[in-house]
């Protein structure tokens, strides 16, 4: 297993399989990661800010028409609030997560977007789902670094069976549109996914590479309950940690975060995520009050919480981990960004 060399897919599905002892993967993984983006930990702010949602993806909990979920969105004021505790707390980054939102669209969020750089300064990081060319430049105009749009699985078929509301090319197309508007782009998958295979778990990995991502963000998928793959089999911690071990091996600097669902099925799944190649954590500042609502699938951490229990708890498996927070905002690492 050559470190710097370029991972083959034969090699990529070898490491996938759950047979296989991950240690010598993961080992590899974390001194890459060392060496590609070092100790540092960057921690981004997680604003979780409407979650009404035009979309009926089956596998997330807030999908339109679920019952049960009482829906709330927050106001400019309440955002920039968050924001504030962000830069109090010492975050680098905003990233400002909702459904697709109507009243949340790029009209309504170029203001907030503004006020926020021109008060706090911070990064933000925006995941508001699928837009037109137009729009995403508008946002990148306003001042937003960053965006995260996961296409979720590059398996097409399985995409359509999942995102019966969404089409495959087009959300491909918006992560180009995303790039040459100037953002730095995030995308990523779900592991684990009932369907989903080995072989394109693997194209998963390597898509990651050839769309020169500047983040990427992998978590293992959990049945939500009120959604129509309630009972399906969930995704395992193992698989999810070898994604991001390879990819890790694969785009060696891209910033890699540990992930909620990660920490959400195993109590140290971040811990462990950090040791095999993640170098990003992303700590949640939205209002206590809401947290539970923004369900996307059960047993979500850290929803009864308010931002500096997080941001405490965030310290402590830093200092457990031997690990520090990073300098900086934590923009790419790519040439020229
Ligand atoms: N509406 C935005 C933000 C989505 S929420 C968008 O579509 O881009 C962020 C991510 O949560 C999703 O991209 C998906 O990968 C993940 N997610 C949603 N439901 C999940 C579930 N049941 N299990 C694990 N991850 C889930």
């Amino acid at each position: 297993m050559g470190a710097g060399g370029i991972m083959k897919k034969k090699e990529i599905l070898y490491w996938l399989d759950p047979d296989r002892d991950p240690a010598p993967l993961f080992d590899m993984a974390d001194k890459v990661r060392r060496e590609a983006v070092g100790d540092g930990v960057h921690l981004r702010g997680l604003i979780e800010f409407s979650n009404i949602c035009r979309r009926r993806c089956y596998y997330c909990g807030i999908r339109a028409g679920s019952p049960g979920v009482r829906r709330y969105r927050l106001s400019a004021e309440e955002i920039l609030a968050c924001a504030r505790t962000a830069a109090r707390l010492g975050y680098g980054t905003v990233v400002m997560q909702s459904g697709e939102d109507p009243a949340w669209g790029p009209a309504a969020l170029i203001p907030v977007i503004e006020a926020i750089k021109k008060e706090t300064g911070l990064a933000v990081t925006l995941s508001v789902g699928e837009h037109s060319k137009e729009d995403y430049r508008a946002l990148r105009s306003a001042g937003a670094d960053r965006f995260l749009l996961r296409f979720e699985t590059s398996d097409r078929r399985l995409f359509s069976l999942l995102k019966p509301d969404s089409d495959y090319d087009n959300r491909f197309r918006c992560l180009a549109w995303l790039k040459e508007a100037g953002f730095q782009v995030g995308s990523g998958v779900m592991a684990g996914l009932p369907g989903q295979t080995r072989e394109s778990m693997a194209d998963d990995i390597l898509l990651f590479k050839e769309l020169d991502l500047d983040m990427v963000g992998i978590g293992p998928f959990i049945a939500s309950p009120d959604t129509p793959m309630a009972g399906a089999e969930c995704g395992t911690l193992d698989a999810a940690l070898r994604m991001v071990a390879l990819t890790r091996a694969v785009t060696r600097d891209a910033h890699i975060p540990a992930t909620t669902a990660m920490g959400s099925v195993d109590p140290l799944g971040r811990q462990k995520a950090l040791r095999c190649g993640a170098n990003v954590l992303m700590p949640n500042i939205s209002p206590t009050e809401h947290r539970p609502d923004y369900r996307l699938y059960p047993g979500k951490i850290c929803t009864d919480e308010a931002p500096e229990r997080c941001a405490a708890c965030v310290e402590s498996m830093l200092a457990g981990l031997g690990r520090r927070r990073a300098e900086g905002q934590g923009h790419s690492l790519k040439g020229g960004k």
